[in-house]
């Protein structure tokens, strides 16, 4: 008896059984069947997918204990609000509907029971700002819609570990998405991104990057310090047309002044100088060319260096050097750090 106790304890809401799940999927069904409304306190996950809902059925606010719902490959263009009731939902799945901005309620972020939310394969054209509410959210996908930008409140998602924006709209991406420091997975293919943010630096767990069919010429040099063992960059510009845009803003005289300091290691200490040139000084960058001891501020120079993966691919990353006449062409001398960069990398997907 203290063992079924036990057991009974330690089952998790996620454990579903005959008793407390239902299949419904494929069945026609418009509006739910009368023996599922009776069960309506005991259901803790509802399979609804694949049956001809058009709005979130109202009767699914009663379901109080529901953990799980998938009501995905219906023709549903709306959620009410009745899905606020849902205080213990954890899993939402509503892939391949109709919803738009429009279909969600206002207050959809007080949902924040919710871990994963999958609406991919619908209408949104905006990332759902309500979304970016729902502090607990693990798992988000969003792919297969036509969203054109993700917003800087995308950093509020903290817990996130896998995002999945593919096959939408973005030609960019924020440099918050950097701060999504639990992130494993992040799918990004079939978009028109142009660059990646550097700040992807600090995405410490990721383990996945999908980014094939962009329109993405370099990769950030930040890139190779990630622990990744998959990386998808086929259909891509990079590789065979890659830009080496050579424009230059001359420097001006406070770099100058800033780059002397740095250089002569002049002494200053806070006392000396007013907070704002203290704070410049410190955001020197050190150019990445070996043979030259230089630093820059704001004016650099893009250089783009090729990188061997997997002993296999050449990939071109985006690195700065401190003014034009700096010229630096990779050499064997390269080849040390270039082997451990292949060694971290363990799948390169290009073709
Ligand atoms: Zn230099």
């Amino acid at each position: 008896m203290a063992q079924n106790y036990a057991e009974w304890t330690s089952s998790s809401d996620s454990e579903f059984n005959e008793e407390n799940s239902e299949d419904l999927s494929h069945s026609e069904l418009e509006v739910l069947p009368n023996y599922v409304l009776e069960d309506h306190s005991n259901l803790k996950s509802l399979q609804l997918s694949h049956n001809n809902f058009v709005t979130f059925p109202k009767e699914l606010g009663s379901f109080l204990n529901l953990v799980s719902i998938d009501i995905s490959n219906n023709g549903l263009t709306n959620i009410g609000c009745e899905i606020l009731y849902l205080k213990k939902l954890n899993n939402l799945t509503a892939k391949n509907n109709l919803l738009d901005n429009d279909a969600l309620p206002k207050d959809f972020g007080l949902m924040t029971s919710l871990e994963t939310v999958n609406f991919s394969g619908n209408r949104f054209k905006e990332f759902p700002m309500q979304l970016t509410e729902i502090r607990l959210l693990k798992g988000l996908f969003l792919g297969a819609n036509q969203i054109s930008s993700v917003p800087s409140a995308v950093k509020n998602l903290t817990q996130l570990e896998t995002l999945y924006l593919g096959g939408n709209c973005l030609t960019d991406v924020p440099a918050e998405l950097g701060s999504l420091h639990r992130l494993s997975s992040l799918v990004l293919c079939d978009n028109q991104l142009h660059s990646l943010p550097p700040t992807f630096i600090h995405l410490r767990k990721l383990r996945s990057l999908s980014l094939h069919n962009n329109m993405l010429s370099t990769l950030p040099q930040e890139i190779v310090a990630l622990n990744l063992t998959e990386l998808s960059l086929r259909n891509n510009p990079l590789v065979v047309r890659f830009v080496q845009d050579l424009s230059f803003d001359p420097p001006s005289l406070m770099e100058l002044a800033g780059r002397v300091i740095k250089v002569e290691k002049v002494k200053y200490t806070a006392s000396d100088l007013p907070l704002n040139l203290v704070n410049y000084l410190t955001s020197a960058q050190r150019c990445v060319n070996p043979k030259c001891k230089g630093v820059y501020f704001s004016s650099k120079v893009e250089n783009v260096k090729f990188v061997d993966f997997c002993g296999k691919y050449r990939l071109p990353l985006l690195q700065y050097l401190c003014s034009p006449t700096c010229t630096y062409t990779s050499s064997c001398s390269d080849s040390e750090t270039d082997d451990e960069d292949s060694a971290k990398m363990k799948k390169v997907l290009l073709g």
